[in-house]
């Protein structure tokens, strides 16, 4: 047993982690937990299912980003609950561990909002495992309809994308760019190019909800070109295993409906017995403290961060999440030395989203926008340096690059998970 104060950090994905490597060379022994023993990079999630990027270009083990910190052990363990009162954490296989400082990083989950049919039948891009199934199912029907190309009347080669929001618009023009440029060559006896169809589904007028209209616009015309349908005003009523019903009674067959239209607070935030604010979420002190309980912080997605200088709730970015676990981390280190905690000030860089190969928007703090190439270079270098580690820098931007030359993708093949796990042997 040491006296080193321990750091408990719940979560590895932007802000746990973030919260780690700024208590690296702090006098502190820290305990990182999460359920995977990876840190997923949401925001190219889409590149996964469209077979642009691999799994682990999308994953990234948490015990390699532990090699270079000998203050910081790794369990990878289901968090049950949080004893506030008593600080200890509850884990699913483990002994309760007892923390002197607590860091909550764990995110949120998939919101379908009650839909009918939408838990069993869509398929949501949260994690990696959403990433894969969306892949095995794109490439399963394409062989399917290669079978029996008579599942296409059935709306097998019809793909609706819930969601205008970055998710939806990022994933429907990849997936257009997947049939078009990359299934029509793999399935030349197949009428890709005449009835592949992609269908974007958004409730409000609008795609890109919190982007200027001027980029919305953009927004939709790029999709459009790219051969995708794009219907806003539409709500989605029930989703069934073969086909989507809308409010308006429309019913459009598909066999794959992508849900990417909203998140909802980690169902942990439930239990642990404090203030929760708007869809659940933590509302945190300006140091990113939880109020009455001066050695807890709660960052990144399950939190509500103000931005005091601007009087606004920080939105549940990627870059949110990373800036608050490393001021989480930065303001342990200070009070372990006897110092005052600081409060948090998010240094805002732009929000951005993809439309297909070489097309993004990217709106600026101060009111600047970007569209076309240019916006697409500056996504890239953004999440190019929020990625992990140098491989996967490396080999993330040589296969952008790849894509873009040459619109070819290379990680089609479907080995699922259960197959391995299975134990099942290829015949
Ligand atoms: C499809 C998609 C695209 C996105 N695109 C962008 C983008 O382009 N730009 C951007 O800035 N942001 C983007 N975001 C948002 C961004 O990914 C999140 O804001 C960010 O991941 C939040 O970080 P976090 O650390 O709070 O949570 P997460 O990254 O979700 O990490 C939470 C961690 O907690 C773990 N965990 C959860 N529950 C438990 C438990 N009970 N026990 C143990 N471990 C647990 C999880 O396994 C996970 O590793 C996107 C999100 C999604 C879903």
């Amino acid at each position: 047993m040491t006296a080193e104060p321990h750091i408990i950090v719940l979560g590895a994905g932007f802000a746990g982690a973030g919260a780690v490597r700024k208590l690296k060379d702090a006098p502190v022994r820290i305990t990182i937990i999460d359920q995977n023993d990876y840190h997923t990079f949401q925001p190219l999630l889409y590149q996964l299912a469209t077979n642009e990027l691999d799994t682990t270009q999308v994953g990234f083990p948490v015990r390699e980003t532990m090699h270079r910190q000998d203050n910081a052990v790794f369990h990878q363990a289901k968090v049950t609950g949080v004893d506030l009162a008593g600080k200890q954490v509850h884990l699913d296989g483990m002994e309760p561990l007892a923390y002197d400082y607590l860091v909550v990083g764990l995110g949120a989950v998939v919101n379908t909002f009650g839909v009918p049919g939408a838990d069993d039948h869509a398929f949501p891009l949260y994690t990696i495992r959403d990433a894969l199934r969306l892949k095995y199912q794109l490439l399963q029907t394409l062989e399917a309809v290669d079978k029996d190309p008579s599942l296409i009347d059935d709306g097998a080669l019809t793909f609706c994308v819930v969601g205008g929001g970055p998710t939806g618009v990022e994933t429907a023009g990849a997936l257009a760019e997947f049939l078009h440029f990359v299934a029509e060559e793999d399935y030349p006896n197949l009428p890709i190019k005449e009835k592949a169809q992609v269908i974007l589904l958004e409730a409000s007028p609008h795609l890109l909800g919190p982007f200027k209209p001027k980029l919305q616009k953009y927004a939709r015309k790029t999709l459009e070109k790219l051969g995708v349908s794009v219907r806003t005003g539409q709500i989605v009523a029930e989703i069934a295993p073969t086909h989507v019903t809308l409010k308006s009674g429309e019913v459009i067959k598909t066999h794959t409906l992508i849900w990417g239209a909203g998140i909802q607070v980690n169902p942990l935030a439930h239990s642990l017995g404090v203030e929760q604010g708007k869809g659940g979420r933590i509302p945190v002190e300006d140091d990113l403290r939880l109020k009455d309980h001066p050695e807890v912080f709660v960052v990144g997605d399950i939190a509500i961060i103000t931005d005091t200088k601007k009087d606004r709730q920080l939105p549940q970015l990627g870059s949110v999440a990373q800036q608050a676990g490393h001021h989480a981390g930065e303001n342990i280190a200070r009070l372990v030395q006897g110092k005052p905690a600081e409060p948090f000030e998010y240094r805002d860089k732009g929000t951005m989203a993809t439309i297909g190969r070489g097309a993004a928007v990217v709106e600026m703090p101060e009111h600047g926008t970007m569209t076309g190439h240019a916006a697409w270079l500056a996504w890239m270098a953004v999440h190019a340096a929020l990625l992990s580690g140098g491989e996967e820098k490396t080999t993330t931007i040589v296969d952008w690059g790849w894509n873009v030359a040459t619109k070819k993708r290379g990680k089609r093949i479907m080995v699922t998970d259960e197959d391995v796990l299975s134990g099942d042997t290829e015949e």
